[in-house]
């Protein structure tokens, strides 16, 4: 289902090494903003320095792949230190395609994660790739990712979502 993501995990930095590389994942595309990032800390935080750590320990690559205007996403990712797409269109699928192409992965060996339904996991589905949802850093940002929650709410029907620590596939 389009709306479906194949994991859903409460933040981004309970992905270990260990369950991506039991999945052949060679490399994570991950949503900036209340993904990586909280609006109010564009500096980014230790759990993600942590993680990103043991990410490159592992030869596990990350991308930034973020709808936010390049100018944007360079300014906060200089401070991460990894790579990025940006104007990438979500929920459409050519952000991640083309990133696919320009860093040379296939669809089998990447993982998207994000914190938007209405973007990040449609976008995942539509060019093929898994995909993790997490939990938005961060309950109060704009007004489109309002929208895009209530949007959310109705498409999951306000169902009680169960969030996992790491990747766990279902039973
Ligand atoms: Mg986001």
């Amino acid at each position: 289902m389009i709306f479906e993501p194949t994991y859903r995990v409460k933040r981004v930095w309970g992905i270990s090494p260990k369950a991506l590389q039991s999945r052949g994942i060679t490399t994570v595309l991950a949503d900036l903003d209340n993904t990586l990032v909280a609006w109010n800390r564009p500096e980014g935080d230790r759990d993600f320095f942590d993680w990103h750590a043991k990410l490159q320990q592992a030869k596990i690559n990350l991308i930034v792949v973020s709808n936010n205007s390049t100018a944007r996403v360079k300014r906060a990712v200089t401070a991460l230190g990894v790579p990025f797409e940006s104007w990438s269109w979500k929920p459409l699928p050519r952000g991640i395609k083309k990133t696919l192409r320009d860093f040379d992965l296939t669809k089998d060996e990447v993982i998207m994660v994000g914190d938007q339904i209405t973007t990040d996991i449609i976008a995942s589905n539509l060019a093929g790739v898994r995909s993790v949802l997490v939990q938005p850093l961060t309950q109060t940002d704009g007004l489109p990712t309002r929208i895009n929650r209530q949007i959310a709410k109705i498409i999951t029907g306000h169902k009680e979502i169960h969030w996992e620590d790491d990747l766990i596939d279902p039973k």
